[in-house]
């Protein structure tokens, strides 16, 4: 049995480790797929996104490793890819020249806080009260219903592989402080989204990242939203949104067997004939059923 993992930063971005760091632990966690997918460049001054004129670094660094672990290892090279109209997005040209292997299509910014600054919606408390208050009227509700309509926008004009953390609104949410995920509207943002995705071609990763790192107490997405992929047919992969070296497969477990439970029996992996489906259990993936070197 083994793991694959797609998510996962490192010092290119705004982590910390190299990325040889991360393949040795994933070698060591039994991680047989192994994808990077920095922060992408964007045009606006904000920390934590690779600079541009690391790109031909980043592309060949993991071209290296991807040689140099052969036959224990498989190196995918990815971008985490911010999904803001009218500046960047999965499609960018930028990103259809460069080494990629796959992409992650994410929505962390909505509107501007200022004349040249997105707003971040996954900063802190305070950050995201001032978002609430000054760029939406005080009403959470439209900015979650504006979050899940951008995603769907991303979904429809620039279909990304994977899209990245479905509900991310919600690591500001804890403990309701906002709103509750019963609530009717709520509900049906994540219905009209999930609707979208199932016409598409994209993955939705089930990232362990919150969980992990105790920001959220559960998956991204929540369990109920799993279970309307499951519903839907949307396809699934487990991803760790590593920012540590030895955080590759934190919660792996607990998440296969949630999705198990749900009756997932496959996930998608990345090889290198593109995405494929393979079967899983809660102690990992049967690669051995697919993948043949
Ligand atoms: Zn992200
Ligand atoms: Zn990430």
């Amino acid at each position: 049995m083994a793991w694959t993992n797609y998510h996962t930063h490192s010092n290119f971005c705004d982590a910390v480790g190299d990325p040889e760091e991360y393949i040795q632990n994933a070698v060591r966690n039994s991680i047989k797929l192994l994808g990077f997918s920095s922060h992408a460049p964007v045009s606006f001054p904000v920390y934590g996104m690779m600079k541009k004129d690391r790109l031909p670094e980043y592309c060949r660094r993991l071209r290296e490793l991807k040689e140099k672990y052969k036959g224990l290892i498989e190196v995918f090279t990815g971008l985490e890819i911010d999904y803001i109209p009218g500046e960047t997005g999965p499609d960018l040209e930028l990103f259809n020249t460069i080494c990629l292997d796959f992409k992650i299509g994410s929505v962390h910014f909505i509107g501007y806080e200022d004349e040249t600054m997105p707003w971040q919606l996954d900063g802190t408390q305070e950050q995201f009260k001032w978002g609430i208050d000054n760029l939406f009227d005080g009403s959470i509700r439209k900015l979650v219903e504006k979050y899940y309509s951008l995603i769907r926008e991303m979904v429809k004009k620039e279909p990304p592989d994977i899209i990245g953390h479905l509900d991310l609104i919600k690591k500001n949410n804890p403990g309701d402080l906002f709103y509750s995920e019963n609530e009717p509207w709520y509900r049906d943002a994540i219905e009209e989204t999930l609707a979208v995705i199932s016409e598409s071609e994209c993955i939705i990763e089930v990232n362990t990242g919150g969980l992990a790192r105790g920001r959220t107490d559960s998956l991204y997405p929540s369990e109920w939203i799993i279970q309307k992929c499951y519903e839907l047919s949307i396809p699934l992969t487990i991803n760790a949104d590593a920012h540590k070296p030895d955080m590759v497969a934190a919660c792996f477990p607990e998440a296969a067997k949630t999705l198990y439970e749900i009756g997932f029996r496959e996930l998608r992996i990345l090889t290198d004939e593109g995405w494929k489906p393979c079967p899983f259990t809660e102690e990992g993936l049967e690669l051995s059923m697919i993948h043949k070197r």
